[in-house]
Protein backbone atom coordinates (compact mmCIF):
# COMPACT_ATOMS: atom_id res chain seq x y z
CA UNK A 1 0.00 0.00 0.00
CA UNK A 2 1.50 3.24 -1.07
CA UNK A 3 1.41 5.81 2.12
CA UNK A 4 2.60 9.40 1.26
CA UNK A 5 4.22 12.03 4.06
CA UNK A 6 1.75 15.08 3.74
CA UNK A 7 4.17 17.66 4.87
CA UNK A 8 1.07 18.87 7.43
CA UNK A 9 -1.08 16.10 7.74
CA UNK A 10 1.16 13.44 8.10
CA UNK A 11 1.29 10.03 6.56
CA UNK A 12 -1.80 8.86 4.45
CA UNK A 13 -2.81 6.36 2.44
CA UNK A 14 -2.63 7.54 -1.26
CA UNK A 15 -6.22 7.42 -1.66
CA UNK A 16 -6.38 10.87 -0.47
CA UNK A 17 -3.84 12.03 -3.04
CA UNK A 18 -4.88 13.17 -6.67
CA UNK A 19 -1.77 12.13 -8.98
CA UNK A 20 -0.33 14.93 -11.09
CA UNK A 21 2.19 13.97 -13.06
CA UNK A 22 5.98 14.72 -13.17
CA UNK A 23 7.07 17.47 -11.42
CA UNK A 24 10.20 18.66 -13.14
CA UNK A 25 8.22 19.04 -16.59
CA UNK A 26 9.13 22.46 -18.47
CA UNK A 27 6.53 23.47 -20.89
CA UNK A 28 6.55 25.61 -23.65
CA UNK A 29 6.29 29.74 -22.74
CA UNK A 30 2.81 30.41 -22.36
CA UNK A 31 2.67 32.52 -25.84
CA UNK A 32 4.32 29.83 -28.11
CA UNK A 33 2.14 28.54 -31.02
CA UNK A 34 4.57 25.59 -31.64
CA UNK A 35 2.49 22.73 -31.84
CA UNK A 36 4.96 20.11 -31.68
CA UNK A 37 6.72 21.50 -28.33
CA UNK A 38 3.12 21.44 -26.75
CA UNK A 39 2.06 18.29 -28.01
CA UNK A 40 5.39 17.17 -26.68
CA UNK A 41 4.59 18.68 -23.34
CA UNK A 42 1.39 17.83 -23.02
CA UNK A 43 1.14 14.25 -23.57
CA UNK A 44 4.89 12.61 -23.79
CA UNK A 45 6.04 11.55 -20.54
CA UNK A 46 9.62 9.50 -20.22
CA UNK A 47 8.12 6.80 -17.85
CA UNK A 48 11.59 6.31 -15.64
CA UNK A 49 11.95 3.32 -13.58
CA UNK A 50 13.06 4.46 -10.79
CA UNK A 51 12.98 7.19 -8.99
CA UNK A 52 10.50 10.16 -9.91
CA UNK A 53 10.11 13.95 -8.64
CA UNK A 54 6.21 13.95 -8.84
CA UNK A 55 3.17 16.43 -8.33
CA UNK A 56 0.47 14.82 -5.65
CA UNK A 57 -2.48 16.98 -4.53
CA UNK A 58 -3.55 16.31 -1.05
CA UNK A 59 -7.26 16.42 -2.05
CA UNK A 60 -9.21 14.53 0.54
CA UNK A 61 -6.86 16.61 3.16
CA UNK A 62 -5.42 19.82 3.56
CA UNK A 63 -5.49 20.36 -0.24
CA UNK A 64 -1.85 21.07 -0.37
CA UNK A 65 0.09 20.26 -4.12
CA UNK A 66 3.10 18.62 -2.80
CA UNK A 67 6.45 16.95 -4.76
CA UNK A 68 6.53 13.63 -3.49
CA UNK A 69 10.28 11.71 -4.41
CA UNK A 70 9.14 7.81 -5.45
CA UNK A 71 10.63 5.40 -6.58
CA UNK A 72 8.88 3.99 -9.62
CA UNK A 73 10.00 0.42 -9.45
CA UNK A 74 9.52 0.06 -5.46
CA UNK A 75 7.08 2.41 -4.89
CA UNK A 76 9.20 3.93 -2.32
CA UNK A 77 8.68 7.52 -1.13
CA UNK A 78 12.28 9.41 -0.08
CA UNK A 79 10.18 12.26 1.06
CA UNK A 80 7.78 15.10 0.36
CA UNK A 81 8.10 18.89 0.28
CA UNK A 82 5.46 21.80 -0.79
CA UNK A 83 5.06 22.16 -4.02
CA UNK A 84 5.92 25.86 -3.68
CA UNK A 85 9.20 25.63 -1.82
CA UNK A 86 10.03 22.59 -3.94
CA UNK A 87 9.22 24.33 -7.53
CA UNK A 88 11.04 27.68 -6.77
CA UNK A 89 14.06 27.37 -8.58
CA UNK A 90 12.15 26.08 -11.81
CA UNK A 91 9.35 28.61 -11.67
CA UNK A 92 12.35 31.58 -11.05
CA UNK A 93 14.21 30.10 -14.11
CA UNK A 94 10.86 30.39 -15.87
CA UNK A 95 10.43 34.06 -15.50
ZN1 LIG B 1 -2.21 17.15 3.77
Amino acid sequence: MLRIPCPYCGERDHSEFSYGGPADLVYPDIDSEDADAWSEAVYCRDNPRGPQRELWHHLQGCRLWMVVERDTLTHEIAGAQPAQAALKPILRSGS
